[in-house]
């Protein structure tokens, strides 16, 4: 071995040796934060927001019957649970609990809460624009309730028609569409296996199975309309007793699987988001471009 060969070894070996040594001393300087909004210090929201990139998660539930056996809140203590935790996974700040969305088809049951169009669309843009306002330049948007299916899409379409300084993303999909454990049910769109399986896994103590055959969840067909004709009826004609499926088919072994997809879908999500350079700056060139449309080369 040469004296250069012997030189470059023990360069390498210091290197080695101080960077073992400095690994717990950043990890100390790097102290753990807190997903949660409402948790943070006003000085520690500012360094979570920081690390996490201006990327900010807005889970959205509902309050509303989920068939005999589960409670009113499901749809938000399910996407809850799946934000939380993928906030964990990819750093995002995560805003506190929001239940103000779509469920006019609802009102004739115990315990619903059904806001106003009007007052959904304010609130979600009054919501969204405060996060904005506190760094939040990313919001994603994670939705737990199947009746915002068109509110939210709408409602990120919209920031189109007046500049925001902020970008809004949805993330819409709550279970895989293959994979786990076989699924015994056909129709399982509202508390059915899938979703009282999850439930097992967020918030087992509020899961009444023993109680998931006190009611019937077929589908009712009370419409007879060709499937791409839509009405705002055709969930209660469907389903009036909210409830989709048959719970009693749930099992914690499905409940894990779909939440862990669920956690690791919003995980990448979160990343890809991140990651996204581009759809702010074509905000900002179409804003621009939309103040003198007459200009605009094709
Ligand atoms: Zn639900």
């Amino acid at each position: 071995m040469t004296t250069r060969m012997l030189s470059t070894v023990l360069a390498v070996l210091l290197a080695v040796l101080s960077a073992s040594r400095l690994a717990p001393a950043q990890a100390a300087a790097q102290p753990k934060l807190s997903v949660h909004w409402e948790e943070l210090t006003a000085a520690d929201f500012r360094e979570g927001i920081h690390r996490a990139q201006g990327t900010c998660l807005l889970p959205i539930g509902i309050l509303e019957k989920h068939g005999p056996h589960l409670p009113l809140g499901t749809d938000l203590l399910d996407v809850r649970y799946a934000a939380l935790h993928a906030a964990e996974q990819e750093y995002a700040v995560v805003f506190p609990e929001y239940y103000f969305g779509q469920i006019a088809e609802a009102r004739h049951e115990p315990g619903t809460i059904a806001y106003s169009r009007e007052m959904q669309l304010a609130l979600l843009q009054e919501t969204t624009d405060e996060m904005a306002r506190n760094g939040c330049k990313k919001v994603i948007i994670v939705n737990g309730h199947g009746g915002n299916e068109h509110l939210l899409p709408f409602f990120a379409q919209s920031q189109l028609d007046k500049p925001h300084d902020y970008v809004v993303y949805v993330f819409d999909r709550r279970t895989p569409e293959s994979g786990g454990p076989p699924k015994k049910t056909t129709i399982d769109m509202h508390a059915g296996e899938s979703e009282t399986s999850k439930m097992m896994i967020s918030r087992p103590d509020t899961v009444h199975i023993d109680r998931a055959t006190n009611e019937s969840g077929a589908d009712q067909h009370r419409q007879n309309l060709p499937e791409d004709v839509y009405t705002g009826i055709w969930w209660y004609a469907r389903f009036p007793g909210h409830y989709s499926g048959d719970g009693s088919a749930a099992t914690k072994e499905l409940g894990e699987f779909q939440m862990d997809w669920w956690i690791d879908a919003v995980a990448k999500a979160i990343r890809a988001v991140k990651a996204d350079d581009v759809s702010l700056k074509l905000q900002n060139e179409f804003y621009e471009k939309s103040k003198h449309p007459l200009e605009t080369q094709p």
